[in-house]
């Protein structure tokens, strides 16, 4: 029997080019996929409002997950009501969609986030402490996008006193400017702690002393986030505070429910970030994508079968998904490894 993949992947720094959020070197395999019938299912921090436009400009009408596996959005009719029943899987129904949902809602994700910010004593910003002109000023994203990113139910990005993106919100607030030049604040990394923002601050630093140590403020604030039963990852530009939920468990459940409907699936994972860690843990062919600079990003454990794109973004991407579907395939089958790093 033909062995079916389907592929799982994030979005920003992965799919999406990190800084511009365009994909047009990963538009002709995309197409390809369309025509072979390989499902692309995204698998992001981004809320669904955001999801869902970027899924119709990619031309996908597949489940998609969003916010760090809060929660999984399945079209009506993609899977077969009894199928969710038969794999144990409880599911609401949401408008033209079946939801699976893993996450802590996000009332309750802001109240405690200011808990601990209360208990800590170290100055942090959310989201929902932003307008969507701030969110706009530290992602990149334009206006529009940011009231989607915004509209947030299962997940809290947040940074923290001494990151570029709070320095940059402090500085607009007290300046009272609506908009200060974002792009002559920003760089691209160096080798720094503030390589996992992707981005660093140029020339704000005045003298007054280093700026705190982000791991050391944030193992203080991780223990305060257990005892709460949530969790705060890394991704590529913010922490992020949710429940019990990752992105793999998410993954998990999808791969059950297409085992059940298509027999035999090979799952690869395309991710860049700490927090995709959990999704390529459990996939069969994990893509560790590279970064703008070309580096890769720390993540939190081992495969030996990683494979480690030389290309950034919706490049790396291209560049790996098309390795699967060259020749090299029938090696995949026999179940050869496919580790090390694309060079081509
Ligand atoms: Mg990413």
């Amino acid at each position: 029997m033909a062995v079916r993949f389907v592929i799982f992947s994030d979005l920003d720094a992965t799919l999406l080019d990190h800084e511009t959020y365009g994909f047009q070197p990963a538009r002709p395999v995309l197409k390809k996929l369309k025509k072979m019938g390989i499902p692309v299912v995204l698998c992001t921090s981004k809320t669904r409002s955001e999801t869902e436009a970027i899924a119709t400009k990619l031309g996908l009408n597949h489940p998609f997950i969003v916010e760090n596996g809060g929660a999984i959005f399945i079209p009506e009719g993609y899977f077969a009501d009894s199928l969710f029943k038969k794999a144990g899987i409880s599911i609401v129904n949401k408008g033209k969609y079946r939801l699976i949902q893993l996450g802590t809602p996000y009332p309750r994700l802001r109240s405690i986030f200011k808990a601990i910010r209360e208990a800590v004593g170290i100055r942090m910003l959310g989201f929902g402490d932003l307008n969507a002109d701030e969110i706009a000023a530290i992602s990149g994203l334009g206006q529009k996008q940011a009231e989607l990113a915004r509209k947030r139910e299962y997940d809290e990005p947040f940074f923290l006193e001494g990151s570029p993106e709070f320095e940059l919100i402090e500085k607009k607030r007290k300046s009272g400017q609506s908009r200060i030049n974002e792009k002559a604040f920003f760089e691209r990394p160096a080798e720094s702690e503030f390589c996992k923002t992707g981005r660093r601050v140029t020339s704000i630093i005045d003298g007054k002393g280093a700026r705190p140590d982000q791991n050391t403020l944030l193992s203080k604030i991780k223990p305060i986030a257990r005892r709460y039963g949530l969790r705060i990852t890394a991704g590529g530009r913010f922490y992020h505070l949710t429940g019990d939920n990752d992105k793999g468990r998410a993954v998990r459940r999808l791969k059950k429910l297409y085992r059940l409907q298509q027999g035999k699936i090979i799952a690869i994972g395309l991710g860049d970030s700490a927090n995709d860690w959990p999704m390529l843990k459990v996939v069969d062919l994990p893509v560790l994508v590279a970064r703008p600079d070309g580096r890769h990003l720390k993540i939190p454990g081992k495969r030996k079968d990683l494979l480690r794109t030389t290309r950034p973004g919706s490049e790396g991407w291209a560049q790996a998904v098309n390795f699967f579907l060259s020749s090299r395939v029938s090696s995949i089958r026999t179940g050869r490894a496919t580790a090390g790093r694309i060079n081509k």
